[in-house]
């Protein structure tokens, strides 16, 4: 893993271990309440595979077959959102937005929805790495897809 394309520095064993945290936080907060797991490796249901460059440039893309995300956009991305930041601000807005893309990306799997095209800080927006809250905000599910999430997935008890 690099950490943007321009740097090329690689990513040192905490820092992914770093941004690994920050998938699994972001993750889970997409899909708060409802049982969905999140693992790495083979063998899940529903496929994510995170790619070093794939998408047609795009943060990623769903098909009958599972879900790709674009590990190196989203690195180029964290670094070109708002004022300068730190290394380790930007691995912890790395692994944010990767987790929310992933969720995204997996949300296509379980149901049918239709991408907002307005709403910056939407899990189910249009263009989500050109929106620095993918990365340093805070996301949310627009009603009528956690509506849809809910009424697919089960809630955990
Ligand atoms: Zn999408």
């Amino acid at each position: 893993m690099e950490l943007s394309d321009r740097s090329r520095v690689p990513l040192t064993s905490p820092e992914i271990d770093l941004l690994k945290t920050w998938v699994r936080f972001s993750f889970y907060q997409a899909y708060s309440g409802l049982a969905v797991s999140l693992s790495e490796g083979s063998g899940g249901t529903h496929p994510v595979n995170v790619r070093d460059e794939c998408c047609s440039g795009d943060a990623g893309e769903t098909s009958i077959v599972g879900s790709d995300v674009n590990y190196g956009s989203a690195a180029s991305w964290a670094r070109s959102h708002g004022p300068a930041k730190s290394r380790q601000e930007i691995v912890q807005g790395m692994g944010y937005a990767l987790g929310a893309i992933i969720a995204h990306e997996a949300a296509h799997q379980f149901i049918s929805y239709t991408h907002d095209p307005s709403d910056g800080s939407a899990y189910d927006y249009r263009y989500t790495f050109r929106s620095a809250e993918w990365f340093y905000g805070q996301l949310h599910w627009t009603a009528p897809t956690f509506g849809l999430l809910g009424q697919k997935l089960a809630y955990w008890r």
